[in-house]
């Protein structure tokens, strides 16, 4: 049994009827905005989890809600006066669905029209570049003037319309753009068994999980070093047009706690993540080269060297992982050895500066070869069981001046600041992030209704 699992996705479907409510309230309740539902839904959860539970403090954190704080980015192009005509009643508006192994000519002779037409059409920048790329299934609607195109309409995606009109100088064209809201929600959770799934009961997509991961990988290791009693928070934007989930936003501020310490991320205009005082958190190496997700039992503290048996008895990590799963250069660097032995099977080093050298053992397959430049993140070869081992694994080591280290505890060294003249801007947006942030957490630990209906 789990709570996460009972726990329903508020944020997607807020308009679910409450059984037990009375008629009168159901209504009253479906008058109410968007983000009072959300939250007058979230006080009755929360309502219901404390009078289920034996004590208000096991009262898990999993949660995800949506903050009533929208902004909305119109991204709408106008109309240019000679498109705006093509409005015009006197357009007999016909849909023509793309068929298999049709193209622009096809149909456009099916239509009825004339080369002249589909040559005029086709030398529109926008028109030539996404007509040329239909596919079956997708309508083209054309718009006659008696037998004459006046105006051509495709919905190129979800979010972009071609427009085409003609006037008295010929074809003219527009890509109309929906406005994308971006609605942002807070969800946290406190990890019990391991992050993945603490996450998903928390309400984010495994995109937004991975993301997550991505920020916090410089500072921790998700695939060994997560233990129960870790919590994350986090904000993050998620895109909607015409009130349609259409994808995952930005995570705009997270907050990570592992084995008792504790990261936060805010990010910036950038696109970058930095900390509260301004240090990148992209840093010059991974914790681990693996993505945490490939990693089978990563809940485990007691984890078995799978030769020896020994717990962690050698100069390396192991991350037990499927063959195949792709290693990751833990930093920049110059591929220094990249060959094969019947003790490291195929292996690669990295060394990464006067300083650093990386090894990776065991590989199924190398991707790399000597002298190769590498960049932090690519992948360099696949986990693999050739040498010594009796079971697929990497094995893992990190050297400082040649001496043996815990590449997931090593002081590693200080990141890039934000820049001097982006510190204020920067400073402003962290302190009102992080401030948001904590309030979210605030109301979630305190449960007190009164603190949720001060919200706008
Ligand atoms: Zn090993």
């Amino acid at each position: 049994m789990s709570r996460s699992q009972a726990r329903p996705a508020i944020n997607r479907k807020r308009t679910a009827p409450l059984p037990g409510l009375g008629r009168r309230m159901w209504g009253l309740y479906r008058t109410l905005p968007g983000p009072h539902q959300g939250l007058i839904l979230l006080s009755l959860f929360l309502v219901l989890v404390a009078l289920m539970l034996p004590s208000g403090k096991t009262l898990a954190a999993r949660h995800s809600d949506p903050i009533p704080t929208h902004t909305r980015h119109d991204l709408g192009l106008s109309l240019p006066p000679s498109l705006a005509a093509a409005e015009n009643p006197r357009l007999e508006w016909r849909p023509f669905e793309v068929r298999a192994g049709d193209s622009l000519a096809r149909l456009f002779d099916r239509a009825g029209l004339s080369p002249q037409t589909l040559h005029a059409i086709s030398q529109l920048p926008q028109a030539g570049q996404t007509l040329v790329k239909i596919m079956p299934g997708q309508v083209i609607e054309l718009g006659f003037e008696g037998e004459t195109l006046a105006a051509l309409s495709y919905a190129i995606d979800g979010q972009r319309t071609l427009k085409v009109s003609r006037d008295e100088s010929g074809f003219l064209e527009t890509v109309e753009e929906k406005a994308v809201e971006k609605r942002q929600f807070f969800a946290s959770a406190e990890i019990t068994s391991n992050f993945w799934n603490a996450a998903v009961g928390a309400g984010l997509s495994a995109n937004q999980i991975m993301r997550l991961a991505g920020i916090f990988g410089w500072d921790v290791d998700f695939a060994l070093d997560i233990r129960a009693g870790d919590h994350f928070a986090v904000i993050y934007e998620q895109d909607y047009i015409e009130g349609q989930f259409v994808g995952d936003g930005d995570i705009l501020v997270a907050e990570f706690s592992n084995q008792g310490e504790t990261f936060r991320a805010v990010r910036y205009s950038d696109g970058n993540y930095y900390n509260e005082t301004g240090n990148a958190m992209r840093k010059a190496f991974l914790r681990a080269p693996v993505q945490f997700n490939y990693v089978s039992s990563n809940f485990n503290p007691r984890r078995l060297h799978p030769v020896t048996g020994r717990v962690r008895p050698h100069n390396g990590t192991d991350y037990v992982a499927p063959v195949g799963t792709p290693i990751m250069a833990a930093g920049d660097g110059t591929v220094v050895a990249s060959s094969y032995n019947q003790y490291n099977g195929h292996y690669v080093f990295i060394k990464h500066s006067n300083t650093y050298v990386t090894k990776y053992l065991h590989l199924s397959k190398r991707s790399v070869r000597k002298g190769q430049r590498v960049r932090q993140g690519q992948t360099i070869g696949k986990l693999g069981a050739t040498g010594r081992v009796t079971g697929a694994h990497l094995h893992y080591e990190f050297l400082v001046n040649g001496v043996h280290r815990n590449p997931r505890t090593v002081k590693l060294p200080e990141s890039r600041p934000i820049a001097d003249s982006e510190r204020a801007a920067f400073t402003e947006l962290s302190e009102q992030r992080l401030a948001q942030l904590a309030h979210r957490q605030s109301i979630l630990l305190a449960m007190e209704p009164a603190a949720q209906e001060e919200q706008p």
